[in-house]
């Protein structure tokens, strides 16, 4: 009988270039997990978990998920549907977990054909939409100097939810003409959003992600009645079961294989969406460029790309996928395509 696949994980120490702050906090140290596989002829697929304590992991439940999950490592890596349904029974939760493994068994399946997992999904890297990139809360004169470290990205996302978004949103719209999002990370009440709306208007918002916080489905819908943008559900929406409820409250949903837990479901979710009419967003988490390289791959069939994660670091243990000028480029190489820095 084939032996499962062989399983390592360590764990990633990162640093932002500055403090990621959003309205929940923030910090400038994150600690993510590399996955590898390997199989009996020591080809290797990787994948990079990021956790986030708002959906209750760290990298420390990650390990302990992993060594859960490797009790019931695949032989085959091609058999993707049924390895990610078995994971998710064992443990629902620990979706960085899970997404990690995920990727790295389509790594693997990409590099034994030889080929790059957009190209096995049949997918044109050049219809990738242009990837946001983040300044994030700080003092104005800091926010001034963080929209001009930002000059080669076109579209800029700023975070919200705070006691002085009015002041924050004008100090960028003042050093900067460029396309601005918002997302104010669950900071609003239904009033505040409501009362918001004509300013992000004021200020030429192009997007309004995850006013309130997770659950409030109608005041998501009141919110959307309104608004004249775009409003995009982040904290909301983690699933495709998260999806059929939010429809007709919001315009679209933010895709997080930290969230979702792997790719296949990552696809499904795009696909439930679609169903409905909905925007879709892929989005991360502060990530290697590993992790932000499994996103890519699916980036093509998305509307609104934010991948960041990894532009945002001081260095990056990583090479793959790009935002250079906000241009997503995918490695060509088999698999993710990434290599060691
Ligand atoms: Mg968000």
């Amino acid at each position: 009988m084939a032996q499962p696949l062989q399983m390592d994980a360590e764990f990633l120490e990162l640093r932002t270039k500055h403090p990621f702050i959003i309205a929940r906090g923030g910090q400038s140290d994150y600690r993510t997990m590399w996955v590898r596989v390997r199989d009996a002829d020591g080809h290797e697929g990787w994948g990079e978990a990021a956790p986030s304590r708002f959906y209750g992991e760290t990298a420390e439940t990650v390990l302990a998920a992993l060594n859960v999950y490797a009790a019931a490592m695949p032989a085959d890596p091609f058999d993707l549907e049924e390895t990610e349904r078995r994971w998710e029974g064992m443990l629902r939760i620990n979706a960085s977990a899970r997404a990690a493994l995920s990727a790295a068994l389509h790594d693997l399946v990409g590099k034994r054909l030889g080929v790059p997992v957009y190209r096995l999904w049949g997918l044109d890297p050049a219809r990738a939409p242009r990837s946001t990139f983040t300044v994030g809360l700080d003092t104005p004169e800091r926010m001034r100097l963080k929209v001009g470290e930002a000059a080669e990205y076109p579209i800029l996302k700023i975070k919200l939810g705070t006691e002085r978004d009015v002041e924050i949103l004008r100090t960028v719209r003042e050093a900067t003409d460029k396309e601005i999002r918002v997302d104010a990370n669950c900071g609003w009440t239904v009033k505040q959003a409501i009362a918001m709306l004509p300013v992000l208007a004021e200020f030429g918002v192009t997007v309004l992600e995850q006013p309130l916080p997770p659950g409030e489905i109608p005041g998501l819908a009141a919110i959307t009645r309104r608004a004249t943008i775009p409003v995009i559900a982040d904290e909301s929406c983690r699933t495709t079961e998260d999806i059929p409820p939010l429809v007709g409250a919001v315009d679209g949903i933010n895709i997080k294989l930290a969230k979702c837990g792997g790719l296949r479901e990552a696809l499904r979710m795009i696909a439930t969406a679609r169903a409905h009419g909905m925007i879709v967003m892929v989005g991360c988490m502060i990530e290697s460029s590993l992790g932000i390289t499994a996103a890519a791959h699916f980036s093509p069939l998305v509307d609104i790309v934010d991948l960041d994660g990894a532009a945002l670091l001081a260095s990056d243990p990583f090479v793959g996928a790009r935002i250079d000028g906000g241009q997503v480029s995918l490695p060509d190489g088999p698999g993710l395509g990434v290599r060691k820095r």
